[in-house]
């Protein structure tokens, strides 16, 4: 690696880099950022560069704080706004611990790592694929609204569609940070869109998804325009989404193909799939982690809310997209942009192993839409629903085991801390809702 390091460094040189950002996520998949003048390369490449890990969310106590940063060579990427005059780069970090030089359990890459190392016992890579969903919302004195961007007002003259222009741009800064764009459009609600991107093993998408967002927001605001990833800004209207679309691979072919199973599904997809469906609930806490989250999980909006599988339908928690062979892959429909894709990816990772492993077979599967069905011809169907509130997959969560130890006790601490105070001041909060229901009446 010493190689590696010097062929880095040199490289650094001719892209001219004066500044790196060093980066790394928090519990809540906040990225973080640590930036050093382009002279600390040569020790943040070799030693990695130190910083005070107490004042990061989730992470640790005053008394054990101190943290090192080490590069992940391979998510050098330039960063392609900010001046011209010079040029920012940055990598993705791991995150280790100063005194004793392993590394921090805190740390979500280090949790994804964990899960991957044991797949790959069994020979598995874990590519994952998302589908980002997002709103493109103005702003208002420099604060942002709930305020479509893409309709114009009353006797408006529309000559550009500002957000057009914006996902344009949007697509051509995260090309040249090496993504590889497949699809871009607008979404069902007004004002909110849809890009995605090619996918890769669990970590380097997770990275994706850390930087996608980041890009996402960067580019808007240039535009004076708010990119939220919250999962339901406006009630009534679709949600946001973070389908996740994920294999497994092995010796270079996709194990989730068979030719010659029914539907094409290997037995390994199969029981991935239950897995993924006996630990859905406490995937949920990660997948779905703010309070907010759950406002989307509701009937009617292609969002799901019971725990089932389907080859087609949109109502279902996972879903296997028609394309075969190397694109055969299962659509994991829960999660939302709002989660820590690290965590979210290794509890699907975990979960699915699981299934592969003990051979889980997935119960019938449901083709028809769910939101149809009275709460009778789903209990008869044995189909169970999705933790209905932050509360609720908490809890389910902490019942359940295995991805309690794939996450690790620190980080499971950690998560319970954000939901108790989460769901404590949600609790006691009085909502617009009741003065709107009440006040009048009372
Ligand atoms: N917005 C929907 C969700 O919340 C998904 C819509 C779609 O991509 N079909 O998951
Ligand atoms: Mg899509
Ligand atoms: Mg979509
Ligand atoms: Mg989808």
């Amino acid at each position: 690696s010493g190689d590696a390091t010097s062929v880095m460094l040199e490289r650094i040189e001719q892209d001219n880099v004066r500044f790196l950002h060093l980066q790394f996520t928090d519990l809540i998949g906040m990225p973080k950022n640590v930036a050093i003048p382009v002279k600390q390369a040569e020790k943040a490449l070799t030693s990695g560069i130190g910083f005070d890990g107490s004042s990061i969310e989730g992470f640790v106590r005053i008394e054990e704080s101190d943290m090192v940063l080490k590069p992940d060579l391979s998510t050098y990427t330039l960063l392609p706004w900010g001046p011209r005059e010079y040029t920012v780069a940055r990598f993705m970090c791991d995150v280790y611990k100063a005194s004793s030089g392993k590394p921090f359990e805190g740390d979500p890459r280090h949790v994804l790592r964990v899960a991957m190392e044991d797949a790959a016992r069994d020979g598995y890579i874990f590519n994952t694929g998302p589908e980002l969903e997002f709103f493109l919302f103005r702003m208002v004195d420099g604060r942002p609204t709930t305020l479509f961007q893409d309709v114009g007002g009353y006797f408006d003259l529309a000559p550009t569609d500002l957000a057009e222009d914006v996902r344009r741009e949007i697509i051509i800064a995260l090309t040249e940070m090496g993504f590889e764009i497949e699809a871009s459009h607008h979404e069902v609600a007004e004002s909110q869109h849809e890009i995605d991107f090619k996918y890769s093993d669990a970590l380097h998408t997770a990275d994706n998804v850390i930087t996608f967002k980041f890009a996402v927001k960067t580019m808007a605001l240039m535009r004076g325009l708010h990119a939220s990833f919250m999962a339901k800004p406006i009630y009534g209207i679709c949600g946001s989404g973070m389908h996740t679309n994920c294999s497994l691979e092995k010796d270079g072919v996709n194990a989730f193909y068979d030719p010659d199973a029914p539907r094409q599904l290997s037995e390994t997809c199969m029981h991935f799939i239950g897995g993924l469906l006996k630990h859905a609930k406490a995937i949920t806490r990660v997948a779905n982690p703010t309070i907010n989250s759950y406002k989307r999980l509701v009937p009617g909006y292609e969002a799901p809310c019971y725990i089932s599988w389907s080859a087609g339908n949109r109502s279902a928690l996972v879903r296997v997209p028609t394309p075969r062979g190397n694109s055969t892959r299962v659509e994991f429909r829960s999660p939302d942009p709002t989660c820590n894709p690290y965590l979210t990816f290794a509890a699907m990772l975990t979960a699915g192993m699981e299934g592969v492993r003990e051979r889980i077979e997935p119960p019938a599967s449901i083709d028809k839409n769910i939101y149809h069905m009275t709460l009778e011809e789903r209990a008869g169907a044995g189909i169970e629903t999705l933790p209905g509130d932050l509360y609720a997959a908490h809890q389910a969560l902490l019942a359940d085991d295995l991805i309690c130890r794939a996450l690790g006790p620190h980080v499971v601490e950690a998560l319970t801390s954000v939901a108790e105070a989460e769901w404590e001041s949600y609790r006691t909060t009085v909502h617009p809702w009741e003065l709107d229901r009440y006040l009048a009446t009372y």
